[in-house]
């Protein structure tokens, strides 16, 4: 098997289990390994620490499987990566329509492979290489562990471009999932209010055809709705705002830049038989927020869930800009005593940065912000300790006086 030897002072982070070895980490390669296979990873001193996956064109050149010298990178070793991951989601989405991340790459110890379980089917995501040189075996794990109807494949074309892998997306085994599907997403544990349906596709929807790491802080933030009007922004399918009906908002506005967005938004609320009032603006949030406040319009809850405005390190500074504009308004359009969820998905911005964030907001809109609730990602996207880069979605459910 290749080797690679790390310089000295690099061996650390590998001891401590982050799974990842950059190229800058390394001292030497032996043994011209191709990518997707096994290397042994060894210290300065030639001590043997760990075993990944090569990738010879990526900045991360190694992904860390195990740090168990016999353990080999076999396919027994990705089917049982497989099943331990799905029995850690037991109970979560088990029944009809079922519908959670029953893989999350790093976090579950199978670098580069996401899996999501939606109903019958599943969607895979393979974005590295040692994931893509075992994708026949995965697939067979798969369908055997799980005997789903269908596999499609949504792979981020962005992550598999950085590995030196040209796009894939398509049905790789079994039948080709439906335009539509109906699924219920994981529900919150001890919720009075069951999930609602949602229409979720897996062809062509946003991530791999719903927000899953939402799930249960849709849940959360229904509690806080009996009453209320509420102003759900970047509502994408309408997920805050059909748990929010439920559980007996008395009006809804929706807001997102895409049509196609709220038109699943309004079907979700019809199938879930949802007949509180509610209006579908197609617009830019932080536009149609300025409006607002300009007409005086008030709101009871307020959601803001951005997609991720921080892609690299270069773009926190202008993300963080914009967490705290539309935080700084969504404020000011709150009733006294009113509830803001606020979100940022954006892994470059710590739970820390986005705190003080949502602090300067408060400071300028003249507002005493309480946080009542800290929220994080629903338990199908475990946080693995060895790897923070894990922990990306992050909220705060504020009383705003
Ligand atoms: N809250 C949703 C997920 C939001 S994803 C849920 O629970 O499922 C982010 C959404 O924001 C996408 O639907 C995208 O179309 C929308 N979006 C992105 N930029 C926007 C903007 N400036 N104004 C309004 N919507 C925007």
């Amino acid at each position: 098997m290749a080797t690679i030897t790390l310089r000295p002072g690099r061996e650390r982070p590998v001891i401590q289990r982050h799974p990842w070895v950059f190229s800058g980490a390394i001292d030497s390669v032996r043994g011209d390994p191709v990518d997707g296979e096994p290397v042994d990873v060894l210290a300065p001193s030639g001590d043997w620490l760990a075993r990944g996956l090569w990738s010879g064109s990526s900045q991360i050149r190694a992904r860390l499987c195990t740090w168990d010298p016999n353990q080999h990178l076999d396919d027994e070793w990705l089917r049982d990566g497989i099943a331990r991951a799905v029995s850690g989601r037991a109970g979560l989405a088990d029944g009809e329509g079922g519908a959670c991340r029953l893989v999350f790459s790093e976090s579950d110890g199978l670098p580069g492979l996401i899996v999501d379980r939606y109903g019958d089917y599943l969607t895979v995501q393979i974005v590295t290489q040692g994931m893509e040189a075992r994708r026949g075996a995965l697939i067979r794990a798969l369908a055997d562990l799980l005997a789903p109807r269908g596999i499609y494949e949504r792979s981020d074309a962005d992550m598999r471009e950085k590995e030196g892998l040209p796009p894939a997306e398509g049905l790789i085994w079994g039948e080709e999932p439906p335009a539509q599907i109906v699924v219920r997403p994981a529900a919150a544990p001890g919720s009075p209010v069951p999930p609602p349906h949602l229409i979720a596709d897996l062809r062509a929807g946003q991530k791999t055809g719903t927000y899953l790491d939402q799930s249960i802080n849709r849940a959360r933030v229904a509690a806080y709705c009996r009453g209320a009007d509420v102003l759900d922004c970047f509502c994408y399918s309408g997920g805050f705002s059909a748990y929010a009906a439920r559980a007996g908002a008395t009006g809804l506005t929706l807001i997102d830049s895409s049509l196609a967005a709220l038109d699943m938004a309004r079907q979700n609320l019809d199938l879930n038989e949802i007949a509180t009032p509610a209006d579908y603006v197609e617009g830019n949030v932080f536009k149609v927020l300025r409006a607002y406040r300009a007409e005086g319009r008030r709101f009871d809850v307020i959601v803001l869930d951005p997609p991720k405005f921080a892609q690299s390190q270069g773009q926190v500074n202008h993300a963080t800009r914009g967490y705290k504009d539309i935080n700084w308004l969504a404020m000011q359009l709150l009733r006294p005593g009113g509830t803001l969820a606020t979100f940022s998905c954006s892994g470059l911005i710590s739970p820390d940065l986005f705190q003080k964030v949502v602090f300067g907001a408060s400071v300028d809109a003249k507002r005493d912000v309480q946080i009542i609730e800290r929220l994080g990602q629903s338990p199908d996207h475990p946080i693995l300790l060895t790897f923070p880069e894990s922990e990306y979605l992050k909220g705060f459910v504020c009383r705003v006086w």
